[in-house]
């Protein structure tokens, strides 16, 4: 077991990547803050994994206000006695062209991406660093980290920001043992995802299969998706690293979408 007896507070783990990354860590003997805007969804996911033996609680929070995220924060170090691990991954998704893009929805994607980011870090920084113990704290980026695509201005933008936070709170993390990491994924079959192909087909004027194949899978080795199995991995391995040898780095799994 990689990570016995650390706790995770994992936001947006009531659904598809960080529902993955929650059972995985459960699985590796974390114990596990499900933290989410769908309280339902988070204290049945919780559920899930207590029937499986493991620890875990849910929590409501809506990552863009600063009082529920320290309270949630507070709430789960309470329960299981303070914080190891931050996987900062709740996230929305909203397509436009640039010249049709509201201000609301600029700010909003920035908001939930960039300012759920700052304001989880932020509170569970004081309870790694109060504690002696180290920590890791991990940002879901995406290959939109590092590329950009048409329609996707604001996810673009903050998903390249993450890695600003990342390698500054690596830098101030270090003396702490704190590490600071992004992991990039291509498109994995989500919510989030699902939602997309239609909208895109639509801006587009093509079909859906042609959104698959010639939009989200084009570019990468095999016309695979990445899957929540693969993130989850990846979250293990920054996670569960011992040193700070592997800190202020973004990993890209997105079956060759990008390479570095
Ligand atoms: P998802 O829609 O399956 O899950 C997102 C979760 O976040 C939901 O449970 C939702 O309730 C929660 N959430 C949304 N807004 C919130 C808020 N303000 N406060 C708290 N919780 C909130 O999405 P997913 O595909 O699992 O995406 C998770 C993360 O992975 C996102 O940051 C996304 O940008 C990133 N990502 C996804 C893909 C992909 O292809 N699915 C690729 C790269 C990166």
């Amino acid at each position: 077991m990689q990570l016995k007896d650390k706790v995770a507070y994992i936001t947006g783990s009531a659904s598809g990547i960080g529902k993955e990354i929650a059972i995985l860590f459960a699985q590796e003997g974390a114990k596990i803050i499900i933290a989410d805007l769908n309280k339902e969804a988070a204290d049945a996911t919780a559920a899930e994994l207590k029937a499986t033996g493991a620890q875990a609680i849910g929590v409501a929070v809506d990552v863009t206000n600063e009082d529920q995220v320290n309270a949630s924060v507070e709430e789960g170090a309470a329960a299981f006695g303070g914080i190891d691990i931050l996987i900062s991954n709740a996230g929305i998704q909203i397509v436009h062209p640039v010249e049709e893009f509201s201000f609301v929805d600029w700010k909003k994607m920035l908001a939930i991406h960039l300012d759920g980011a700052f304001l989880t870090t932020k509170a569970c920084l004081k309870h790694m660093y109060a504690q002696g113990r180290g920590g890791s704290v991990i940002y879901m980026g995406s290959v939109h980290s590092k590329e950009a695509s048409l329609l996707k201005a604001p996810y673009v933008t903050a998903k390249h920001g993450l890695i600003g936070l990342a390698k500054t709170v690596a830098k101030e993390g270090a003396k702490h043992g704190v590490r600071a990491n992004v992991i990039c994924p291509g498109f994995v079959r989500t919510p989030l995802v699902e939602k997309q192909i239609p909208e895109q087909a639509k801006t587009l004027g093509i079909s859906e299969e042609e959104v698959i194949k010639n939009v989200m899978l084009k570019e990468t080795v095999d016309g695979e998706f990445t899957t929540t199995e693969d993130v989850a991995r990846v979250a293990l391995l920054f996670a569960g690293f011992p040193t700070n040898a592997l800190t202020g780095q973004s990993l890209v799994v997105s079956h060759g979408w990008f390479m570095q």
